[in-house]
């Protein structure tokens, strides 16, 4: 692949195919939410991306990538409640701070912006690696894409890596013990169940990833390749 990195335009889209494949798996997250929590995961990842659609269609004349994830973000918090509304729409609104002043999304970016969102979600949801919540699969993500760089490896690899990353990450959270939420109530009944919202990380990076593999360069107007 030769694309090195992702323009506003291309990222716009990007959000958009994320926003259609959460949607089709909207019941099978409800049915994993369903054996550990409330069963409304599904519901809720779909709601909020369908805001971070609406938030970057009238926002289709913005060409800053910050502005985008940061208004997508705070779109997402807008319709979504509980902890996971808040944690997901914080890890969209880290892209604002890790991509200001930049016209692209690289690998530098995807690290920087993966790093910001380990800290949130210790900040906000109080998490430990282990604790078998979606923090597993972005510390796992953010792990491995750390020995890359853009100097070495295009924004396609990375996100390759990143998301094979989450999705073991993800399936691996079936074999823990929740330490926080309320499934923590939950003891050892929550075992051969992944975690819910790092199945939708894992969802998250892989629609990134597909949707470079399937619009190869030159298909964009403004790839950079
Ligand atoms: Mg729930």
């Amino acid at each position: 692949m030769e694309r090195r990195t992702i323009g506003a335009t291309e990222l716009r889209e990007i959000l958009r195919f994320t926003a259609e494949n959460v949607a089709k798996e909207e019941f099978r997250l409800n049915a994993l939410d369903a054996a550990i929590g409330d069963g409304d995961h599904g519901i809720t990842v779909r709601l909020g991306f369908q805001a971070v659609r609406k938030s970057i269609d009238s926002a289709a004349a913005c060409n800053d990538i910050s502005t985008l994830y940061g208004d997508a973000g705070r779109a997402f918090m807008g319709v979504t409640g509980g902890a996971i509304g808040i944690i997901l729409g914080r890890m969209l609104i880290c892209g604002q701070e890790a991509f200001e002043k930049c016209d692209a999304l690289g690998v530098d970016e995807l690290k920087r912006w993966l790093k910001a969102m380990e800290s949130t979600i210790v900040a906000v949801g109080k998490a430990k690696p282990g604790d078998k919540t979606i923090l597993d699969a972005v510390h796992a993500a953010s792990f491995a894409v750390s020995p890359l760089s853009s100097g070495q490896n295009d924004i396609g690899e990375a996100l390759l890596v990143a998301s094979q990353a989450a999705e073991r990450a993800a399936s691996e959270t079936a074999n823990m013990i929740c330490k926080v939420g309320r499934a923590s109530r939950l003891g050892d009944r929550v075992l051969g169940h992944p975690d819910p919202g790092a199945v939708t990380f894992s969802i998250i990076l892989n629609s990134f990833y597909r949707y470079l593999v399937e619009h190869p360069p030159g298909t964009q107007c403004d790839s950079a390749a």
